[in-house]
């Protein structure tokens, strides 16, 4: 670990004070131009007692603007410190966690995982018009099934098309052959340029791709392509628990751009996705209009808030690596747990062994007990066939235990 370390409430506070101090401070410098101010002091008093302790709070008091890119060129100077402060943040996330080398990236904190996608999207959309003169409809995205939709809405927007591929039902792995089929196909249609995006957790299933089920195909038939991954749900999971055969980081070459969510498994307050990509990539987004913005706005936010890097940086110097692995290691057993009591049963079910998430065959969960216990169903119709469960950190054995309980005695008085 170069970045990332766990450090005490006072080092933590005094770190973001001085952040702080470096940036325009509303309530004594004269600053005319911007057309910001700290929050509305009527209705979030600066001077309330607990924000002296509270150093995500009194950043949104502050309330800087990180607009713009701050991994390359220059970036507005009145907001410098908290700047770092993201740098810092994202210096953990691509080097420490996804393998980057230090300085060899760029990225910035997003408002979620739609953005971080849509992001990457809009960035390889351009590299390949910019670059080989491709036309939208000579571009498509490569993604299984299992795909956030986020990646459907970015096909809708940037007017380039998904090829959807299709799953197996029981283990969730990409169907090879019918890529390969989609592949020749989208070729012999006049798809040059391909974005390929690899999930690190399906929003439904936890699943994690192989890149290897796309590569070595789209190597052997020498195709153009760019690939993302989207980790948006097990960024925080997934690289603490698995080993690394499937390279699904920086140091597989292959790979070029990664969405990871704080807000998911994080805890991070709603606003806060992820972006990272390689160098001298991002630049194929710079927006030349936005004379205004210091430095270049390479982003797909516009203003955004600096305390959302802050409490990202929070987290993670709070936990510090080890402690956020254990934390993880926690919710993995809890999740074998579950998993055992389910096999005990005869119930079938999909899961990651690497990530905290089981998905059920409907089949096996009356409606009446999905309803109470919340399960997420995939799809929200008659033809559902699978319920999600996600061990977070408020699942506890106590709750999955009311479940099993529930799946049991239901078991026993439809056998009677
Ligand atoms: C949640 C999720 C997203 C979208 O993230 P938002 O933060 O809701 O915008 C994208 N991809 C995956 C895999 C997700 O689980």
């Amino acid at each position: 670990m170069e970045f990332w370390k766990k450090r005490t409430a006072s080092e933590r506070l005094q770190h973001i004070e001085k952040a702080l101090q470096e940036n325009v401070n509303f309530s004594k410098d004269a600053s005319l131009g911007y057309p910001a101010s700290k929050l509305d002091g009527k209705v979030f008093y600066d001077d309330a007692p607990f924000l002296k302790d509270a150093p995500v709070l009194m950043t949104y008091v502050a309330n800087p603007n990180h607009i713009g890119c701050h991994t390359t060129g220059t970036s507005e100077k009145a907001f410098k410190g908290t700047q770092q402060i993201e740098r810092e943040t994202l210096d953990i996330l691509a080097v420490d966690i996804f393998g980057a080398k230090k300085n060899q990236f760029d990225g910035y904190i997003a408002s979620g995982g739609t953005e971080a996608n849509l992001q990457a999207l809009w960035m390889y959309r351009n590299y390949y018009m910019k670059n080989h003169n491709a036309k939208p409809s000579e571009i498509a995205i490569i993604a299984s099934e299992d795909t956030h939709y986020s990646i459907a809405k970015g096909a809708n927007i940037l007017l380039i098309d998904w090829l959807s591929i299709p799953v197996n039902f029981e283990n969730r792995k990409i169907e090879t052959d019918a890529f390969k089929k989609i592949l020749l196909n989208a070729l012999s249609t006049g798809k040059k340029y391909f974005i390929v995006v690899c999930n690190m957790g399906t929003t439904m299933f936890g699943s994690v791709d192989n890149p290897m089920d796309y590569t070595s195909f789209l190597d052997k038939l020498n195709c153009n392509y760019k690939m993302h991954i989207d980790a948006a749900y097990g960024g925080f999971v997934y690289p603490f628990l698995a080993k690394d055969e499937k390279l699904l980081n920086f140091k597989n070459q292959k790979i070029t751009s990664i969405t990871i969510d704080a807000h998911k498994m994080l805890q991070a307050p709603y606003g806060t996705g992820i972006f990272l990509c390689r160098k001298n990539l991002i630049e194929n987004v710079l927006t030349q209009e936005a004379e205004y913005v210091e430095g270049m706005d390479l982003t797909l936010s516009g203003s955004r808030s600096g305390a959302n890097a802050v409490a990202v940086w929070m987290i993670l110097n709070t936990y510090g690596p080890n402690g956020w692995f254990e934390k993880i290691k926690i919710l993995q057993m809890r999740t074998d747990w579950l998993c055992q009591q389910l096999n005990d049963m005869q119930i079938k079910y999909f899961r990651e062994p690497n990530m905290n998430i089981v998905t059920i065959k409907s089949e096996f969960i009356p409606d009446e007990i999905a309803h109470q216990f919340d399960l997420v169903p995939q799809k929200h119709n008659e033809e559902n066939e699978w319920y999600k469960i996600v061990l977070m950190e408020h699942v506890e054995v106590e709750h999955l235990n009311k479940l099993i309980t529930k799946l049991k005695k239901s078991r026993l008085s439809i056998a009677n």
